[in-house]
């Protein structure tokens, strides 16, 4: 069987302190040279943080009434956040994956309009107790997947490494979240699998015990296990639902500080949602 006949694997890993790039790239250019069919979501969250304070515009982190933390993307944030998801994250995973001899292509939402959704231009954020209206926001949900770009380039042998902004409707640059935008991504696919990797084990019953993984959760469970996480794991949660009820096979929600990360995560190592 051919690497572009079976349903492909999904994988998305954060960019928080902790996780180790090189064994992602390891392990996705084993699954590659193996015949796998892989398309790589990334993020870039810390060093978007880190390069915006150098730049005299530090990070703002707006929550929601409903308790979603998200960041607050003005025009000035989401220059830099094309520089940093875009620019030096992306570019770095495709150079590490092209070391290793995997046919990797960068790419953001907005090329092919990959990842395409409508522009939200104001965020309600609650601070001390009050609601207020910020507005200037670039950011949005992801709606459609040009899933038939992303396949040809499966089909022909390539792996895809996509990063955040998506376009909006009108082509608009739009900050997405990246869990919930690889979840649409592994839908539009027909994925078999969606594997979420970050920098701890899975979902914890207690964030401050990491023995305290939950090894799996029924998809009827995942709405308490959202109102029990914190931050966020909200999204990643949220991104498995949605994964699951647009036809993926399995999520699995694992651990990026380890060796072969992913195969563990398909062994079932993590939170396994189905
Ligand atoms: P990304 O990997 O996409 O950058 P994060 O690393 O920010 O995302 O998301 C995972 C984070 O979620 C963990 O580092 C942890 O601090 C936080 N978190 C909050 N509640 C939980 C929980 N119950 N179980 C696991 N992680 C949790």
């Amino acid at each position: 069987m051919t690497a572009a006949a079976e349903r492909p694997l999904v994988v998305k890993v954060g960019g928080s302190a902790g996780v180790d790039v090189d064994a992602v790239c390891d392990d996705v250019a084993a699954l590659w040279q193996g015949g796998r069919a892989v398309v790589l979501v990334h993020g870039g969250s810390e060093r978007t943080n880190q390069v915006a304070t150098a730049l005299g515009h530090p990070p703002r982190f707006v929550t929601s009434p409903s308790g979603h933390t998200s960041r607050y993307t003005d025009a000035e944030t989401m220059e830099v956040f094309l520089m940093v998801y875009c620019g030096a994250v992306n570019k770095r995973i495709v150079e590490r994956l092209q070391r290793r001899g995997v046919g990797a292509v960068g790419l953001s939402g907005l090329d092919g309009r990959i990842l395409e959704g409508r522009h939200k231009r104001s965020v309600r954020s609650v601070e001390a107790g009050k609601t207020r209206v910020l507005h200037g926001d670039h950011t949005g949900t992801v709606e459609r997947v040009n899933g038939a770009l992303l396949q040809l380039l499966l089909d022909a042998g390539h792996l895809p490494v996509l990063t955040p902004p998506a376009a909006s409707v009108e082509g608009v640059a739009i900050n997405v979240d990246g869990d919930r935008a690889a979840a649409a991504v592994a839908a539009a696919l027909g994925a078999s699998d969606l594997v979420i990797l970050s920098n701890v084990p899975g979902l914890l019953a207690d964030l401050h015990d990491e023995a305290s993984l939950i090894p799996a959760v029924a998809r009827s469970g995942v709405e308490a296990a959202i109102a029990h996480a914190g931050g966020r794991m909200k999204k990643k949660l949220l991104g498995a639902a949605e994964a699951i009820d647009g036809g993926v096979g399995r999520v699995v929600i694992g651990d990026a500080r380890i060796a072969s990360p992913i195969t563990a995560a398909l062994a079932g190592r993590g939170t396994v949602i189905a």
